[in-house]
């Protein structure tokens, strides 16, 4: 049954309460990590509210992850804030994103880039997040629904690489469709808590791979596909 939430006739909260919770949530943000200005107007823009319509203004706006339907969850704005800033993006960068899920991130990735390429695994969710999107104005994306661990080889190369769920390696794939100079940030590992998962950047450069922790995190695994 279609809910009047699931096709967006939810009262809508007046415009004030969603920048105003907004703005706290990137103060928080702000307040604790240091993240490029570039990245907090970004998340400043984007209103999240509309990437998760069932739930209440306040939990939209916290600082922890959400569910998006289909057993999965949009990571929490700060995680979405240091993977956005690890990326270094300049708004020239053509970017390919590994798991659409709400569409919240390819939104924030859309402001601060050329253009996005995302994958998704599930149509539902792809669906939902193109409509998104669509409604919004955004026009620089492109959806693709697929395996994300082949990347999207049709358009590669890519300058920046975000996955957004965890795989156990970074897929060869997704090192091979960056280009050169790009910059790659993934949560690598196995879900259960020994060991941690960890949060990598690679570089590419003239060949040479060159890879770093950030720190320890936890996502979703990057589900294996039959
Ligand atoms: N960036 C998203 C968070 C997505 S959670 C957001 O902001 O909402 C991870 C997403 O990866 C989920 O939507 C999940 O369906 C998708 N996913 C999982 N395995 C995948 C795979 N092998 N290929 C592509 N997408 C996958």
């Amino acid at each position: 049954m279609l809910t009047l939430a699931a096709i967006g006739c939810r009262r809508a909260a007046p415009k004030d309460d969603t920048r105003a919770a907004r703005e706290k949530m990137v103060d928080a943000i702000a307040a604790r990590w240091p993240i490029q200005p570039r990245v907090l107007r970004a998340l400043r823009e984007v209103p999240r509210h509309r990437f998760v319509p069932d739930l209440p203004l306040a939990d939209a706006y916290a600082d922890k992850p959400l569910p998006i339907g289909e057993g999965q969850v949009t990571s929490q704005p700060s995680m979405i804030a240091i993977m956005t800033d690890a990326l270094e993006l300049t708004g020239k960068e053509r970017v390919l994103e590994i798991g659409t899920g709400s569409g919240y991130q390819t939104a924030i990735l859309a402001k601060l880039s050329r253009e996005v390429f995302t994958v998704e695994i599930l149509r539902s969710l792809s669906d939902a997040a193109r409509a998104r999107l669509d409604a919004l104005g955004v026009r620089n994306v492109r959806f693709r629904v697929g395996d994300g661990f082949k990347g999207d080889p049709e358009h590669a190369p890519f300058d920046r690489v975000l996955v957004t769920a965890a795989p156990r390696d970074v897929p060869p794939p997704l090192i091979d469709q960056l280009a050169d100079g790009g910059v790659l940030v993934a949560p690598i590992g196995d879900p259960k808590p020994h060991p941690p998962q960890r949060l990598v950047r690679i570089r590419k450069n003239g060949g040479t791979i060159a890879e770093e922790t950030l720190g320890p995190v936890h996502f979703t695994p990057l589900l294996p596909v039959e």
